[in-house]
């Protein structure tokens, strides 16, 4: 394997391994809120933290944000537990909930209180916003500001017994009301919840804040770079602050642009609008830049990674091409996807000189790319299906596939040659061709040596088993949906397109019982997986992404 590339989150963990700063240990975490499925935005931090545990042979945590109860399900602990296994990390025994600290945070809290470095406020939200003041205005100092650390400690007490309605009573550090950064404005530490927390039921009626919560778990764990994205850059004064205070372990703080990607959104909150709104089927739908719906779509956990990997870290917010991801795909799947073939627009073809109950079993290679996955038998008689897209009956210049009276190759067959087209009387429409075969040609060669110009896929009629193949496209028609005037209209650009269901395909046998999940490059049209939506009778496909150049072949 070749080195990682530089990146300046490696040069900060190398120059503290240098002076020592942590005693020679590297370790990180992946803090998920479980709010919603984890996107490809989340597969980048979790392979950046798993990946410098790994590289430094050390600790990455899994840690679940679940401070705030009542957006947060079990359900979405245990998808975003799946998608982290599933794309190859493991957390170990570093299993952890910063709801397992609650106790611990509250002391801290009760700390900052006897130090007189926290408050109880009593102003209502509203005020609370309008004391804070501007960007160019300082903020004005609540009149509970100066309560005596003993009223404090009462007041915190009762709101934690449940005295307090929601929104009555906020604890709040008490740092500085001008300064210039709003998140050092006394910001809030604790607010009053009475709701049930999906771990610790309803022991708790106050819920702590990010703010506090986070740099706290950090050092609890023993972190040592805590890497984050981008727009918490301003919240680090604060994370510096609270542990400063209180005087605990600090780890560091380290801030690298989150990934955008064209033509889709990744934000939890958003992509809940898509399924609530449903504007897609579900969380694992395979348009879903999630981690489950890229895995369904037959996105595999190496491209991903890899992918992961290539775009590096960054300073400076960007947005990733689509298509890049789907190079990184394609790679992959180009070495492990085994060969196959399938007809999604049949096209009846019957060829008149080939004996009636007649059945060949053809050799067909599984993979060119590598000879170790062998070969299979594909069999072929007197009925076929090609793809209608692979015959014109007026072919234009450089449409060089079937036509009348035109010879092509039938891939690890024959060559075939158009003798007639039968049209429907009504519609016009090109219902079955008539061909005849050279038997001489078996295995793809003329022994006179002539030469077709295209090779096309084809199906045997009574063999082939019927399935339903979805085609994707992007679910936004706009490369960046949410560059809109108005933030709100960032649905505006969603894809009339960007599902098609073909219902009428035909894939040879060895299909018939595909497992989900298993990938296939159906030869000359792209890669596809097989659905959970497949039954004993019908399978279903997803196309996972196209070839290149589609009728380069
Ligand atoms: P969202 O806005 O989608 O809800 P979030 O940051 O609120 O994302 P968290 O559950 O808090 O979601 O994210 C866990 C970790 O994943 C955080 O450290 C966060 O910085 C990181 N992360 C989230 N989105 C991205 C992204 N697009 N690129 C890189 N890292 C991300
Ligand atoms: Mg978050
Ligand atoms: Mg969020």
């Amino acid at each position: 394997d070749s080195a990682p590339p530089p990146n300046f989150i490696r040069n900060i963990i190398e120059e503290d391994l240098k002076t020592d700063k942590y005693s020679g240990r590297v370790i990180t975490r992946f803090p998920p809120e479980p709010n919603g499925y984890l996107h490809i935005g989340h597969a980048k931090s979790i392979c950046l933290n798993f990946g410098f545990a790994a590289e430094y042979k050390d600790e990455c945590h899994l840690r679940f944000d679940d401070t705030n109860p009542t957006k947060e399900e079990v359900e979405y602990v245990e998808s975003i537990k799946a998608d982290v296994r599933w794309l190859g990390f493991d957390w170990g025994e570093h299993l952890y909930y910063a709801s397992d600290y609650f106790d611990k945070l509250y002391d801290y809290a009760i700390q900052l209180i006897r130090e007189g470095k926290a408050y109880v406020d009593s102003l209502s939200a509203d005020e609370i916003r309008e004391h804070r003041g501007t960007l160019t205005e300082p903020g004005k100092e609540s009149p509970y500001r100066n309560r005596s650390v003993e009223e404090n400690l009462d007041m915190f007490g009762r709101m934690k017994a449940g005295e307090f309605e929601d929104g009555t009573h906020v604890l709040r550090a008490k740092i500085d009301m001008a300064s210039p950064n709003m998140l050092m404005r006394d910001p809030t530490l604790y607010r009053i919840r009475k709701v049930s927390h999906h771990r610790t039921g309803d022991k708790w009626h106050i819920y702590p804040m990010y703010d506090f919560t986070h740099c706290l778990s950090d050092s609890i764990e023993g972190i040592t770079h805590s890497i984050c994205t981008l727009e918490f850059e301003n919240n680090r004064p604060l994370y510096d602050w609270v542990l400063d205070q209180l005087k605990v372990y600090h780890p560091q703080q380290i801030e690298f642009a989150r990934l955008n990607l064209t033509y889709t959104v990744l934000s939890k909150r958003k992509l809940i609008e898509l399924v609530e709104g449903g504007h897609v089927s579900a969380w694992d739908d395979p348009r879903m830049p999630t981690i489950s719906g890229l895995r369904r779509r037959g996105y595999t956990p190496e491209a991903i990674r890899n992918f992961c990997e290539r775009i590096g870290v960054a300073k400076r917010d960007s947005i990733v091409d689509m298509a890049f991801l789907e190079y990184c795909l394609r790679e992959d799947l180009n070495k492990h996807a085994p060969r196959v073939m399938a007809v999604l627009r049949p096209l009846r073809v019957v060829i008149e000189n080939y004996p009636e109950d007649q059945v060949e079993e053809l050799d067909a290679i599984n993979n060119p790319e590598d000879p170790g996955m062998g070969t299979r038998k594909v069999p072929f008689s007197r009925v076929l299906y090609i793809e209608q897209d692979d015959f014109r009956e007026d072919p234009p210049k450089k449409f060089f596939r079937l036509a009348p009276g035109r010879e092509v190759r039938l891939r690890y067959a024959y060559f075939i040659k158009c003798t007639d087209v039968v049209k429907d009387e009504q519609t016009g429409e090109i219902i079955e061709l008539r061909c005849t075969y050279d038997p001489k040609t078996r295995g793809g060669d003329a022994p006179d040596g002539r030469k077709v110009k295209a090779t096309l896929h084809w199906v045997s009629a009574a063999h082939a088993v019927k399935a339903e193949v979805r085609l994707y496209d992007h679910l936004f028609t706009k490369t960046n949906p949410t560059d809109e005037k108005k933030s709100s209209d960032w649905k505006s650009s969603l894809s009339p397109n960007s599902l098609e269901r073909l219902t009428e395909c035909y894939v040879e046998p060895s299909l018939a019982d595909a497992a989900p999940e298993s990938r296939y490059q159906f030869e000359r049209l792209g890669y596809f997986c097989a659905d959970r939506d497949s039954s004993d009778t019908s399978p279903v496909f997803n196309r996972t992404v196209t070839l290149r150049d589609e009728w380069a072949k």
